[in-house]
């Protein structure tokens, strides 16, 4: 008999976006004339820059050729894209990551889900609290987690809150209190991003504890102001127990070309029961070459593309773009009244909802009052309620209209 692997049984079953959907449907089949503004789901709206399709168009080129056509590539990323992330991502930043230290592949949220494969079932696990539900679920589906409770907190995974009073980024917890942690900064979904000094405590916890940080970077390039640490790798030893992942998804518009990478030092290392030490980038390697066979040839000269001055440029109008549409937004609903965080070096504003009322309601009032989609806090976890997740990626009218729509409902 086929049995299913019942750790899928313990996920909640509303899932947060599919609810969204939902009511949101429900609410436009009844007022058909309602014209929505979504602010809800964390995806890019501007088209993909100029120089990017010109990479890609002329990849396709040369695959239509009999001498520029390619088959399999090598399934960690061709040389010339590799070459061009340790180049402008981390020399630039004055941190040397070796070639066979990246490892490409089609997404971030893969990377991150996948990355518990190559750990022990028995490890503990921590996150923050809100978070970005991969880290959690990928690890419930393998065993790592008990039932949800009533909040909704999977037994045997430790849940760290983020909050206004730490600048929702939490400090570590007891040394030795987790063996995995990940964290996101930028911060999907709060907006918050954390300082050197903050990832050091994080470094210093890890090492104290023979931990591993899974450090999630898919919002550096929103980080505006340049002392702030684009990549875990700016601070000391965390070459020795942090695992860094980054895509091209948002700061370059990739969401559905998709390309990313993730960086393993060839010192960060696990330990096996009878205590040798092993290297992950040996292990996710392996996963790797066994189960992928690389990103398509002309989405990695289109990832190129985005180191090439053009694509420099191009792509950074496109996030100063939609920080400008964070600014307004921070700006537009503080002025109204709201208590509002991140946004800063973030395309995500973390908005309190009036009196720390519930998230789900507010989402039905904003949706029915103003006809604006967000995303409510308590969909990230349970110390996200009382909060309310808004995007920063729309058009420069939707956003203004939105602010708009919802001072005047709720001003
Ligand atoms: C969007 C996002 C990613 C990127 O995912 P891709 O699979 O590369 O598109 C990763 N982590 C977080 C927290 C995100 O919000």
């Amino acid at each position: 008999m086929a049995h299913v692997n019942e750790h899928y049984l313990k996920l909640a079953a509303g899932y947060l976006f599919p609810e969204i959907g939902r009511r949101v449907s429900s609410y436009a089949e009844a007022q058909p004339d309602a014209d929505l503004i979504r602010l809800g789901i964390g995806d890019v709206t501007e088209p993909l820059a100029p120089a990017l399709v010109a990479a890609l168009r002329a990849a396709c080129d040369e695959m239509g050729s009999a001498e520029g056509f390619r088959g399999y590539g090598p399934e960690n990323g061709y040389d010339f894209l590799v070459d061009a992330i340790r180049e402008h991502d981390y020399r630039e930043r004055c941190v040397e990551i070796a070639a066979d230290e990246i490892f490409v592949s089609d997404g971030s949220k893969q990377d991150s889900g996948n990355i518990q494969e190559i750990l022990a079932p028995e490890c503990r696990i921590a996150v923050t609290d809100p978070v970005y539900p991969v880290y959690v679920d990928t690890n419930v589906m393998a065993g790592r987690a008990g039932a949800p409770d009533d909040e909704g907190r999977y037994g045997g995974i430790l849940y760290l809150p983020a909050t206004e009073a730490n600048g929702f980024f939490p400090d570590p917890p007891a040394q030795g209190a987790a063996d995995v942690v990940y964290l996101c900064s930028p911060n999907n979904p709060t907006g918050s991003v954390a300082s050197a000094t903050a990832l050091g405590r994080w470094v210093e916890w890890a090492l104290a504890s023979d931990a591993l940080v899974v450090f999630d970077a898919a919002y550096a390039a929103f980080i505006q102001d340049p002392a702030l640490p684009r990549s875990i790798y700016e601070i000391p030893g965390a070459e020795r127990c942090a695992v860094e992942m980054r895509s091209f998804s948002k700061r370059a518009g990739f969401t559905g070309l998709r390309c990313a990478y993730t960086v393993i030092p060839k010192a960060v290392t696990g330990a096996t029961s009878s205590g040798e030490r092993i290297p992950l980038a040996r292990l996710w390697n392996r996963r790797h070459a066994t189960k992928f066979n690389a990103v398509p040839y002309p989405i990695q000269r289109a990832a190129e593309a985005v180191f090439s001055p053009e694509g420099r440029k191009q792509t950074r109008e496109q996030v100063a773009f939609y920080m400008e549409n964070a600014r307004l937004l921070r700006e537009g609903l503080g002025a109204a009244g709201f208590r509002v965080f991140g946004g800063e070096h973030a395309p995500y504003i973390w908005l309190e909802v009036p009196e720390r009322g519930s998230s789900w309601a507010f989402f039905d009032r904003l949706l029915e009052g103003a006809q604006v989609v967000g995303t409510p806090g308590a969909g990230f976890g349970p110390a996200g309620e009382g909060y309310f997740r808004l995007s920063a990626f729309n058009s420069r009218a939707r956003v203004e209209d939105a602010i708009h729509r919802i001072t005047t409902n709720f001003g």
